[in-house]
């Protein structure tokens, strides 16, 4: 067997028809969609239709939706926008610092972003509590908003472990309130439908006047194609009609929201991308088949490695994603080792390898320091196979024994 890819929270492969449909672009619509001329229309009018299918996936007006380089800048014009725009109608003075309610597990485009600006001065960050399988308590966010919250961000399913958050308690809380919410759904859309985005039932109104993940109160809502088998550099933020946001890059491209020339082949390889993952969706017994492949991932690894733990086990988690951890291992060896035997995984976000690090997600749900450093992760695409499952945990079983062996023999 050649190599199994189960690190597909840090990226998918982009199907075959995205990358024909890039290639085309590139060749046969390379004009520039602000141009006048016919051949820049053509591929404005191709640009329009693939927003139309990213909006549909998402299940939202077109209208509503920016196109961006991907999840980590649609996540800083989320933030930055909104606090832009509540500075511009707030004067800026002693008493008029911001707040943003955040999560001490989000991606590290939301923790480093609200970190640096609170270095700066500029806001005040206030942490949600979280329990021991990682998930947000959201009984303790009406305690933390004030008039001077300016934003709750929180996202909808962790890319380390795949828990759930109570995103829309967060919502109602926030709605009531009303204060803006925004939620990083870069590892939900695509992947899952059973609660609002991407279903058949919501991805079908993509022409709604107004809309919104219906099921989901929030306001702004970020996402990435490289993770749904799209291209990487695209990906969209959804932004509720009437929301105040100060655009980050200035230009005219995106109804002056963000500026740049479109990545025109990108931005139709994401649409098709879109397309294939709602028809994906639409028959549920798909996820449930992946579903249960992770079940069986996870239960053969438990029973040739008995005393490994999976990190957020107790909780609802999207169907792709395990994290486990293997008492007094440390990760980046496994990983190595894994590597040498065709298998990719990652310890923690992508974004964060090379670092000897545990990462601060774990920790930040109370994993002790030492199964930390311990911990991979595993993430299944709608392409994984049974036969690759089964191989997976037979080579990492064998890893961790050879490793255990060699540890012990040095002692
Ligand atoms: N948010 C989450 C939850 C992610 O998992 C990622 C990427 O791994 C991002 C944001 C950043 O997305 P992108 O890689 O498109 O910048």
């Amino acid at each position: 067997m050649g190599q199994i890819y189960l690190d597909n929270n840090a990226t998918t492969r982009p199907s075959g028809a995205v990358c024909r449909a890039v290639e085309a672009a590139m060749t046969g619509l390379w004009a520039n969609p602000s141009s006048v001329h016919r051949a820049g229309q053509e591929a404005r009018h191709a640009v329009e239709l693939a927003r139309k299918d990213l909006a549909a996936l998402v299940g939202v007006a077109p209208k509503e939706l920016i196109l961006t380089s991907g999840g980590t800048e649609s996540i800083d014009l989320a933030i930055r926008g909104v606090l832009g725009a509540a500075s511009l109608r707030t004067p800026a003075g002693p008493t008029a610092k911001p707040n943003v309610v955040t999560s001490r597990i989000e991606h590290a485009a939301v923790r480093d972003l609200v970190g640096r600006l609170e270095s700066r001065g500029s806001i005040e960050v206030r942490w949600l509590p979280l329990d021991r399988q990682g998930v947000v308590d959201a009984r303790a966010l009406p305690n933390l908003l004030d008039p001077a919250t300016a934003l709750v961000s929180v996202m909808w399913a962790n890319n380390e472990t795949g828990v759930i958050q109570p995103v829309h308690s967060i919502g109602e809380v926030c709605r009531a309130r009303g204060v803006p919410f925004h939620c990083d759904a870069v590892q939900w859309v695509g992947k899952m439908g059973s609660t609002g985005v991407g279903t058949p039932e919501h991805a079908a109104a993509p022409a709604r006047a107004s809309s919104g993940p219906p099921s989901l109160p929030c306001d702004l809502l970020s996402f990435s194609a490289h993770k749904f088998h799209g291209p990487k550099g695209v990906g969209g933020l959804w932004v509720r009609r009437g929301l105040a946001l100060e655009p980050q890059i200035l230009g005219s491209q995106e109804m002056d929201r963000r500026g740049g020339t479109e990545n025109v082949g990108g931005i139709i390889g994401a649409g098709v991308a879109a397309r294939e993952a709602r028809e994906w969706l639409a028959d549920p017994a798909q996820q449930a088949r992946l579903a249960t492949l992770r079940d069986r991932f996870e239960d053969g690894l438990l029973r040739r490695v008995p005393d490994a733990v999976v990190n957020g086990a107790g909780c609802p988690r999207v169907w792709n994603t395990t994290n486990v951890g293997f008492p007094s291992l440390e990760a980046e060896a496994l990983l190595l080792l894994l590597s040498e035997r065709g298998l990719c995984a990652s310890a923690g976000a992508a974004c964060s390898s090379g670092s000897l690090e545990p990462s601060p997600v774990l920790l930040a749900m109370g994993v002790p320091d030492a199964l930390a450093h311990g911990s991979l992760r595993f993430s299944l695409s709608r392409e994984t196979t049974e036969p690759e499952i089964d191989e997976a945990i037979g080579i990492i079983a064998a890893a961790v024994a050879q490793l255990r062996r060699s540890s012990s023999a040095s002692l």
